[in-house]
């Protein structure tokens, strides 16, 4: 299923975002996904409470996103020395030279983009899945929503944390705090919410509640 037909005179036109191949819209069943014939893309996810999952999802996002910058992400112990460091104690820690851009960095992509996003997704799904009309410019924040999408880094972030942490295990005692955890779970929840985010059925259900 799921693959586009040929494209007709009249026929409501959906374009792939990867290729730009366009294909002829029909909705897949219940459960289903309509893949892109070119590149295999997901163009159109048709999931049953897809929205109020999604829903659920950012919020744990934002809590975990929050309480992950504010706990202990490692504790370290070399030569009698014990510390213990949140990703907040670390950002923070550099006030001069090139390591500022690097805490900036950081800050940015792993917890204000990530956080934005889902804020962002909340306040264009949430109106819609409670039948409400959208929020003022509902579009342009589901715009801002995906263009972050590539710039929210929590998934990044954790593999590239655990495989600097097993390469310097050698080198001093090291214990993953309750932020590490926190961190895998939001990037396991990221994927999951990203794989109910149809963009195609939001900006369907943005149209027939506000046409232009
Ligand atoms: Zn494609």
């Amino acid at each position: 299923m799921g693959q586009g037909g040929n494209i007709g005179d009249t026929a409501q036109l959906i374009g792939c975002p990867v290729c730009d191949e366009l294909h002829q819209l029909s909705r897949p069943d219940e459960g289903h996904r309509a893949l892109c014939r070119c590149c295999g893309t997901v163009l159109i996810t048709s999931r049953d409470r897809a929205g109020i999952n999604i829903l659920a999802l950012s919020v744990a996002v934002m809590v975990l996103v929050i309480a992950a910058t504010i706990f202990p992400f490692l504790s370290i112990d070399a030569a009698g020395i014990a510390n213990r460091v949140s990703l907040w104690d670390v950002a923070t820690s550099f006030r001069s030279g090139l390591l500022v851009l690097v805490s900036v960095a950081t800050v940015l992509l792993i917890v204000l983009v990530p956080l934005m996003r889902t804020a962002l997704l909340v306040y264009v799904i949430a109106p819609l899945e409670f039948d409400r009309p959208p929020l003022p410019r509902a579009r342009g924040a589901f715009r801002t929503a995906q263009a972050l999408r590539p710039w929210a880094m929590t998934e990044v972030f954790s593999i590239g944390c655990a495989v600097a942490l097993v390469k310097v295990s050698d080198l001093a005692h090291l214990e993953f705090g309750p932020a590490f955890w926190m961190f895998s779970v939001l990037s396991l929840i990221v994927v999951v919410a990203d794989r109910y985010l149809c963009s195609w059925s939001i900006w369907t259900a943005l149209e027939e509640a506000e046409p232009t």
